[in-house]
């Protein structure tokens, strides 16, 4: 087969395996043979670029950079939809419809609403040509580099599709993969996101396409506009674009009748609750697209369509008083607390007041009667106050001016939400949570220390800073409530243990503000050492891959301080790695040549790339498939049962990751 041939079988490969994991949720390869594939494509690219598409798969990663998204036109105009809010004013709208129509009979497709960003995308000849936000109608803005990385959006279509022609769909932002980018970002000591709707419309707009293909986004698809499309009805045309390759949500039905829209919104009111994503009602569509035609648009929305909201749940309750938390970085939280509360099947005590602005803006008063909703994320919120129930004496809330913790003056930076209190290393909540910080799983991972004993030490004046714990001692632990012999010894075990932890963790588990994990990654590969790391100017800094002006700025800062210089000479003495040691280098050998191996499942010391990268710098040959060629299988926890099977079959040794370590003489310091 020639390259050309090759790279056009892998693309279409890949893009059938994005269909299948995203659209369908139905992989039928792992990741790892998903990775292998593409990176050879991308290698057979690199290698032929007189072959590059600009819808290949390997697109998706993006790169591009929009500083400035260009206005176009909406070919078709970008309407809205008028709502309604209850079953009457669905029954007035269908009087309306056959006052137009006659007594025809009427089908209906009901969807859910989507409660995200909406996006119109042109095709020609079945390929992603540009995306354009809603804009005004008229005119969006040209978002199509960051659209291509949205992987359930595909780049090629299947099938028999006309030559050109719209859809319009919604980018939406899934609770799952929200809430993990607010943990990511609490993780460095950020401020969360307050909603998945206003993070998914953020995300088109992002000048870094790279940064939105991180973002776990997805677009589900309402609509298709053009000439020659080879169908008659909204519901056929859902079906056809599936086919196309499009995700359109199943949950969609067909209505014979008013009374089936009823049944559907019944359906959907209770059963939103357990859907993936939000959506905050229902859209109904007269299903012909003959009568559709007829009954045509008013000045802002199709006379065929209309949205019914769901009624949010809301309920009135008393805010009893305003507390306010300091988080790891300093970061002030004001939080609600109310008089306890039944709502969507729980019971609310608290509920987020965001910042000072969010306050003063509502005018959230302490003895107010408040409306609490609660929207996709986990805690609720306040959205107005009941000013009929105001209490005479009431007082508009004078947001602290003082840390509730330390008593320092709170600063607030310009542009910035969120006071802060920039006693870092005086305050209470900010050394309890930089400890809890460093020794969390993904930092130093220290074994037989939880985050309330960290508490306990810091109250009993034990630790004071995380250097503080590698001075701990069976016999100070002891007399710490509910604390046994094994359970001190086992911490003070942990935390010897925790020397043998790399230096690209040991970086992020310094806390330093804005460097998560992979920007430590980042740092610890780019400078090899603490010291180096510290020596970096700004301008060094800002020239590494990925190191922005905030994180440099912050990363200088930290080094200038002298509580953490001494901090990190103090850890230094114990032994802690603060260089890329050779050991994790895993220099080059010729330990494996001639051997092939095959990676499966999960790790605990490696990630598999790595796993891969450890085989192939010792001479080895990574195979992406069980066969008679396979030397040994490196096996993780989750190996797949299959692929278990086949090995045995074929009576090919199978390894754990320590006896990989072995073979290639790196073992763990623990144990030599
Ligand atoms: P509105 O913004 O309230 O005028 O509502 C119209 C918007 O609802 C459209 O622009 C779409 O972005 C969005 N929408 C969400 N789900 C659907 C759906 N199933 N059909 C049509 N529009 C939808
Ligand atoms: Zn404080």
């Amino acid at each position: 087969m020639d390259i050309q041939n090759t790279i056009q079988t892998l693309r279409a490969e890949l893009d059938q395996h994005n269909y299948n994991y995203y659209v369908l949720d139905k992989p039928i390869i792992s990741d790892y043979d998903f990775d292998s594939k593409l990176k050879q494509l991308q290698d057979l690219e690199n290698e032929h670029p007189e072959f590059f598409d600009e819808n290949s798969p390997t697109q998706r990663v993006g790169g591009a950079i929009t500083k400035n998204f260009q206005t176009v036109p909406h070919q078709h105009r970008m309407y809205s939809l008028d709502n309604s809010y209850s079953k009457e004013e669905l029954i007035d709208w269908e009087k309306r419809i056959q006052k137009v129509l006659g007594d025809v009979p009427l089908e209906y497709t009901c969807e859910l609403k989507y409660d995200g960003a909406s996006i119109s995308i042109t095709y020609e000849n079945g390929k992603l040509k540009r995306a354009v936000t809603r804009g005004d109608g008229f005119q969006g803005d040209d978002v199509t580099n960051n659209i291509k990385t949205i992987k359930s959006i595909p780049l090629q279509l299947k099938g028999n599709f006309p030559a050109t022609f719209d859809v319009r769909g919604e980018i939406i932002l899934p609770f799952a993969g929200f809430e993990k980018m607010n943990q990511d970002l609490i993780e460095i000591g950020e401020v969360p996101y307050s909603n998945p709707r206003n993070t998914a419309s953020g995300s088109l707009k992002l000048q870094d396409s790279a940064e939105v293909a991180k973002r776990p986004l997805d677009c589900l698809l309402y609509f298709l506009i053009g000439n020659n499309l080879p169908f008659q009805s909204q519901f056929e045309g859902l079906e056809t674009a599936r086919n196309w390759g499009f995700k359109a949500p199943k949950e969609a039905k067909l209505a014979r009748s008013l009374k089936e829209v009823f049944e559907f919104i019944d359906y959907w009111d209770i059963h939103r609750h357990n859907l993936p994503y939000e959506t905050d009602g229902v859209v109904v569509k007269v299903n012909s697209f003959h009568y559709q035609d007829e009954l045509g648009f008013t000045a802002k929305s199709p006379r065929w369509a209309i949205a019914y909201k769901f009624k949010s749940e809301q309920v009135a309750t008393k805010l009893n008083s305003i507390s306010y938390q300091v988080g790891r970085t300093g970061s002030i939280t004001p939080v609600a607390n109310l008089e306890p509360v039944q709502l969507a099947g729980t019971i609310v005590k608290r509920a987020s007041l965001h910042n000072a602005d969010q306050i003063e803006k509502l005018d959230i008063r302490v003895g107010d009667t408040v409306f609490v909703e609660k929207g996709g994320e986990i805690i609720p919120k306040i959205i107005a106050v009941d000013l009929t129930k105001r209490p005479e004496n009431s007082e508009p809330t004078k947001y602290i001016t003082h840390c509730p913790e330390c008593n320092t003056q709170l600063v607030r930076s310009e542009g910035e939400a969120n006071h802060y209190c920039p006693n870092f290393y005086g305050c209470p909540p900010q050394i309890i949570g930089r400890i809890q910080h460093f020794i969390s799983r993904k930092a130093m991972d220290i074994e037989g220390l939880g985050g309330e004993t960290v508490t306990l030490l810091f109250n009993n004046g034990l630790v004071h800073n995380y250097a503080d714990l590698y001075e701990l001692t069976v016999e100070q632990i002891l007399p710490l409530e509910r604390m046994a012999q094994k359970s001190a010894e086992n911490l003070v075990k942990g935390v010897e243990n925790s020397k043998n932890i790399p230096f690209e963790r040991v970086l992020f588990a310094l806390g330093i503000r804005y460097v998560g994990e992979t920007v430590a990654k980042k740092l610890a590969k780019h400078y090899k050492s603490i010291d180096a790391l510290s020596q970096a100017t700004l301008m060094d800094l800002i020239l590494v891959d990925e190191i922005g002006e905030r994180i440099a700025k912050s990363v200088i800062d930290f080094f200038e301080n002298q509580e953490n210089v001494i901090i990190i000479d103090r850890l230094k003495v114990y032994g802690i790695q603060f260089e890329i040691t050779e050991k994790i280098n895993l220099n080059a050998t010729n330990k494996l040549a001639g051997k092939t191996f095959v990676v499966s499942g999960v790790f605990a010391k490696f990630s598999r790339d790595d796993l891969k990268k450890a085989i192939e710098d010792n001479g080895g040959k990574v195979g992406s498939s069980i066969s008679a060629k396979t030397d040994y299988v490196v096996a993780g926890d989750n190996m797949g049962p299959a692929k278990l099977d086949k090995a045995n079959k074929l009576k090919i040794l199978i390894i754990s990751e320590d006896d990989f370590m072995n073979l290639i003489n790196l073992t763990d310091a623990s144990t030599d």
